[in-house]
């Protein structure tokens, strides 16, 4: 028997009705929606006004005009991260060593000056921290960015710690950016005791695994009873030498039960493998031609996806505009990965990193770089430098001396040997390629003909 959930004053959408399956899988993954009020009521806000183009060619256009004219072109991708508070404590986190410490985020008033500069170029932003939604003007952030540039595509990476909060930002977002695509890049581990052993989060019974399931399972539900069309949730799992032996299950479990509208495997990045000194340095490992065994589970495990995408057992389209467009879309992250594995094997490179020209990238604090790595060098910091210190004129930094000189280096550096680092590296390159976006396209084509003929079977 189907069950309707109730409407609340402040609801114009459909009532939501779940069918027996629906219920079933709900009651099957310990999801209890009726504790989240945010799944069948919300306040309603009202849409900011935007005439902006959000439309990629343009920003194509103006990168490959200004790349072949010597100049430096405006970011296209922007990684932000608005703050470095967490409230886990997961081994491979970037910030391990710096987590927590006291700082001084950029306030909204600052970030909308900055914002105010960074051009015209804006396309997609990578939200990512440190927790995210403890900074809590993320959906002021985001909406000034939807506000004063031409930003299409906003991911926010998140733990999930807080289900109704992340609904709550969910409605707003949704309402008040209606040419948004939003997607919530949600991390996890592995199986439920793995992951909430991994993660850390100092609160005995605190269930990690369950908050992430039941920020995917509610943020779907939303989608259906609020028509939330341009609207994602991936789980995003770190392949590392401690989980690489349960990522075959997991992924069957990801693939076959969860069904996210995306799974990303990311492999663990270059400078938190070398905070763990037993392991030889990339270079050192390739010289001896040897792949540790998580490299070898990211290369098999990443193919597999693939060829499940391709193959139409694994749904992969983003829910956007268009099913050509969220096909696209997807067919990038599978270029993405592609890339990755070519990296690590040291085959020959898609694509040169666009750090620096397409990719940007802007730390809790002010400090602008071309990407996390160059920021974060503990020996040898390659900050273009602080916002802060030029009356937040990101122009100011990213077109000084110091991004000239350390825009020289980008692909060639220490950092750069065995970089996997999507979002800062492959994206940037992907979205203003045209021979990648033609071959994403191209897939992009066949993984609809996947999704159809999957559907009809
Ligand atoms: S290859 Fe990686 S580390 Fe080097 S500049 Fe590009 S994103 Fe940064």
């Amino acid at each position: 028997m189907a069950t309707v959930l109730p409407t609340s004053a402040t609801n114009a959408a459909q009532p939501l009705t779940l069918t027996d399956a629906q219920q079933a899988r709900l009651a099957r993954l310990g999801v209890a929606i009726n504790q989240y009020p945010a799944i069948t009521q919300r306040e309603t806000y009202k849409a900011i006004f935007s005439r902006k183009s959000r439309d990629l060619t343009w920003p194509i256009t103006k990168t490959m005009a200004a790349v072949h004219t010597g100049q430096v072109p405006a970011p296209v991708m922007l990684t932000h991260i608005v703050t470095t508070r967490c409230n886990y404590l997961c081994s491979f986190c970037s910030f391990a060593d710096s987590l927590n410490a006291k700082t001084d985020d950029l306030s909204l008033s600052e970030i909308e000056q900055v914002y105010a500069t960074i051009g015209n170029n804006i396309n997609t932003i990578v939200y990512s921290g440190g927790e995210t939604t403890l900074n809590k003007e993320l959906p002021d952030i985001i909406e000034a960015a939807y506000r004063l540039t031409p930003v299409k595509s906003v991911y926010i990476i998140s733990n999930a710690w807080k289900p109704q909060l992340l609904f709550e930002i969910t409605h707003r977002l949704m309402q008040r950016c209606p040419d948004l695509h939003l997607t919530w890049s949600l991390s996890i581990e592995g199986p439920k005791e793995f992951n909430n052993t991994e993660r850390r989060t100092h609160a005995d019974g605190w269930d990690a695994w369950q908050n992430t399931i039941d920020t995917l399972e509610g943020m779907k539900l939303m989608r259906q009873r609020y028509g939330y069309n341009q609207l994602d949730v991936q789980l995003c799992t770190v392949c590392t030498p401690d989980n690489h032996e349960l990522l075959g299950a997991w992924y069957g479990m990801v693939r076959d039960d969860l069904q996210p509208d995306k799974w990303n495997l990311n492999l663990m990045r270059k400078s938190v493998q070398m905070a763990d000194h037993t392991m030889a340095s990339f270079e050192d490992r390739r010289k001896e031609s040897g792949l540790e065994p998580f490299e070898k589970t990211y290369l098999r495990i990443t193919q597999q996806v693939r060829d499940d995408v391709l193959d139409g057992r694994l749904k992969f389209i983003y829910h956007t505009g268009s099913p050509m467009e969220g096909a696209m879309k997807s067919a990038v992250d599978l270029l993405s990965q592609e890339a990755n594995r070519n990296t690590v094997t040291q085959k020959p490179q898609l694509f040169g990193c666009k750090a620096a020209t397409a990719g940007g990238f802007i730390g809790s604090t002010g400090d602008v770089s071309g990407c996390e790595e160059f920021a974060h060098n503990p020996v040898n910091n390659k900050s273009f430098g602080n916002l802060r210190d030029v009356g937040y004129d990101f122009m100011a930094l990213w077109r000084g001396n110091k991004a000239n000189d350390y825009r020289k280096l980008v692909g060639n550096s220490t950092e750069c040997q065995g970089c996997t680092l999507e979002s800062q590296r492959n994206y940037p390159a992907i979205l203003v390629s045209p021979q990648s976006l033609t071959k994403a396209a191209w897939q992009g084509w066949q993984l609809l003909q996947a999704a159809g003929s999957n559907s009809t079977n």
